[in-house]
């Protein structure tokens, strides 16, 4: 199985932009992920920084990461944005690009779908990693 992807990466060369920031706060999904390239990285440091208004994944590092959870073998970032937001699964799931790879939905299925468009990288995952 290829591996999965994090939907929480940074902006970097290579990553798969996948989400946006809409006015209110909430990501809208793209109907396909664009792989960015370092202008685009560049560029868009230049403004807000950029995963606090996009969404980009990246392979799943595993044991590099500081939310991996080598006894559960999965992501402990999920697990703690499903139970801050506290949504319930939607019967519907929302459309995105990378369901079939996403780490997230791959360990909590629709319940990670129905808490993830609020989740901006710098700014709520880091308060919650830091929970
Ligand atoms: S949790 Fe669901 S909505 Fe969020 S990135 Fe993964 S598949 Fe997409």
């Amino acid at each position: 199985m290829a591996s999965l992807l994090c939907p929480s990466s940074v902006a970097k060369p290579g990553a798969a932009l996948f989400g946006v920031q809409d006015a209110s706060g909430h990501v809208e999904y793209l109907d396909e992920p664009i792989v960015v390239d370092q202008t685009f990285v560049d560029t868009a440091r230049q403004g807000r920084v950029p995963e606090e208004r996009f969404r980009f994944a990246s392979n799943c590092a595993k044991t590099g990461c500081g939310h991996w959870d080598s006894g559960h073998a999965g992501c402990s970032l999920v697990g703690k944005i499903v139970e801050a937001m506290n949504q319930k699964a939607d019967a519907t799931l929302v459309a995105c690009p990378i369901r079939n790879q996403c780490r997230w939905y791959h360990q909590e299925g629709a319940l990670a779908c129905a808490n993830c468009d609020e989740v901006v990288r710098n700014v709520r995952v880091k308060a919650l990693a830091e929970a």
